[in-house]
C-alpha cells in the first residue's frame, strides 16, 4: 500500500487535517497535538477526535506519525524541564488514546553536557514512567511510541542506531517486558544522512547495519527529507525532495526499497501547501513505478 503524507497543522481541528491532506493527494499525516516550541495545547472535543478516526477509516488513510513537541526534552539537566517534559508526553499520549493504531514520534533529547550515557537513563526511566502512568489512568497503550533518528547535532542523542537501541532496550529493562511492543523507529532520511549514514550510495548497507542494531521490525516509519547539507554534517536543515545533497534518485530508492514498502512516509520538507501536493504526487508516482 501507497501510504504518503505531510505535516499538517491542527489549528482548524482534527477533522480538517483529514480533510486537508486528502486535498493535498496524502493518506497518512503529521501533526503536532500542541505548539511544536511548548505551550499548553488546545482541548480537543471528543466528538472531533471520533469524527476524524471515522474519516480515517472511511477514506482508507494509513497510520498516522504524529510528533511530539521539539521542546520535550526527558533528559534535560534541569529538573523542572524533566518533569515538564514527561508531562506533556504524558499529555499527548493520553490524547492519543482516543486515536488507537498509530504512531506518536518524539526526539529522544538533548544530554546538555550530562554526557549521552546519563541522557540515555534518563530518556528510558521516563518512556517507561510515562507509559506505566498513561496505561494505569487509561488501560494498555493504543499507539505506538517511535523514536526518531537523529542528525547528532549538539547534545543530541539518537544520531547513532546504537543509542536508540539502547534506550529501548533499557525501557523494557526499567518499565517491564510488555513495552517492547509499544516502541518503535522513526527513520528521517534527512537526520541519518547528516549523521553520517550514507542513504545515496549505500542504503541496503544503512538498512542492513539498522537491521544488525535495532532490527528492522522495529522500523514503522519514514521522515521523507532531503538536506542542504553534506553526508555527516549533523546539521539537521531539511531541504525540498531533489533540491539537495541527496537527490532525487536515492530518495526514489528508498522510497521504492523492498524492505520499506507500506510504511507511513512522511514528508517535512520546506513547502507550502502546493509544494507539499507536488511531493506527494511525485513520490506517489515513485511508489508505483
Ligand atoms: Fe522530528
Ligand atoms: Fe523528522
Ligand atoms: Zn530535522
Amino acid at each position: 500500500m501507497i501510504c504518503i503524507g505531510n505535516h499538517v497543522s491542527v489549528s482548524k481541528g482534527y477533522l480538517a487535517m483529514g480533510r486537508h491532506e486528502s486535498m493535498l493527494g496524502g493518506n497518512t499525516f503529521a501533526f503536532f497535538p500542541r505548539n511544536p516550541r511548548g505551550g499548553k495545547p488546545k482541548a480537543v472535543p471528543d466528538d472531533d477526535i471520533a469524527a476524524l478516526r471515522g474519516y480515517l477509516e472511511e477514506n482508507g488513510f494509513g497510520r498516522l506519525v504524529v510528533h511530539g513537541a521539539y521542546t520535550m526534552n526527558v533528559c534535560a539537566a534541569k529538573e523542572d524541564i524533566r518533569a515538564n517534559s514527561r508531562e506533556m508526553l504524558r499529555d499527548d499520549l493520553l490524547k492519543m488514546q482516543a486515536l488507537p493504531g498509530n504512531y506518536y514520534n518524539l526526539h529522544p533529547g538533548c544530554h546538555v553536557g550530562q554526557g549521552a550515557e546519563t541522557g540515555i537513563r534518563l530518556i528510558a526511566e521516563a518512556l517507561a514512567a510515562v507509559i506505566n502512568e498513561v496505561e494505569d489512568s487509561s488501560g494498555e497503550l493504543k499507539n505506538t511510541v517511535l523514536l526518531e533518528t537523529m542528525a547528532g547535532k549538539g547534545s543530541e542523542i539518537g544520531g547513532r542506531f546504537e543509542q536508540l537501541k539502547e534506550i529501548i532496550d533499557r525501557t523494557v529493562s526499567v518499565g517491564g517486558d510488555r513495552l517492547s511492543k509499544k516502541l518503535g523507529v522513526c527513520l528521517d532520511t534527512c537526520h541519518v544522512w547528516d549523521g553520517g549514514y550514507d542513504i545515496k550510495n549505500d542504503l541496503d548497507g544503512v538498512l542492513g547495519e539498522f537491521d544488525r542494531i535495532i532490527g528492522l521490525d522495529r522500523l514503522c516509519a519514514i521522515h521523507l527529507n532531503d538536506s542542504k547539507n553534506g553526508l555527516g554534517s549533523r546539521k539537521d536543515r531539511h531541504e525540498k525532495l531533489g533540491e539537495g545533497m541527496i537527490g532525487a534518485e536515492a530518495l526514489m530508492s528508498v522510497v521504492q526499497h523492498p524492505l520499506l514498502q507500506g510504511l507511513p512516509f512522511i514528508l517535512e520538507t520546506p513547502n507550502d501547501d502546493e509544494g507539499y501536493a507536488r511531493e506527494i504526487k511525485t513520490v506517489s508516482d515513485w511508489m508505483i513505478a
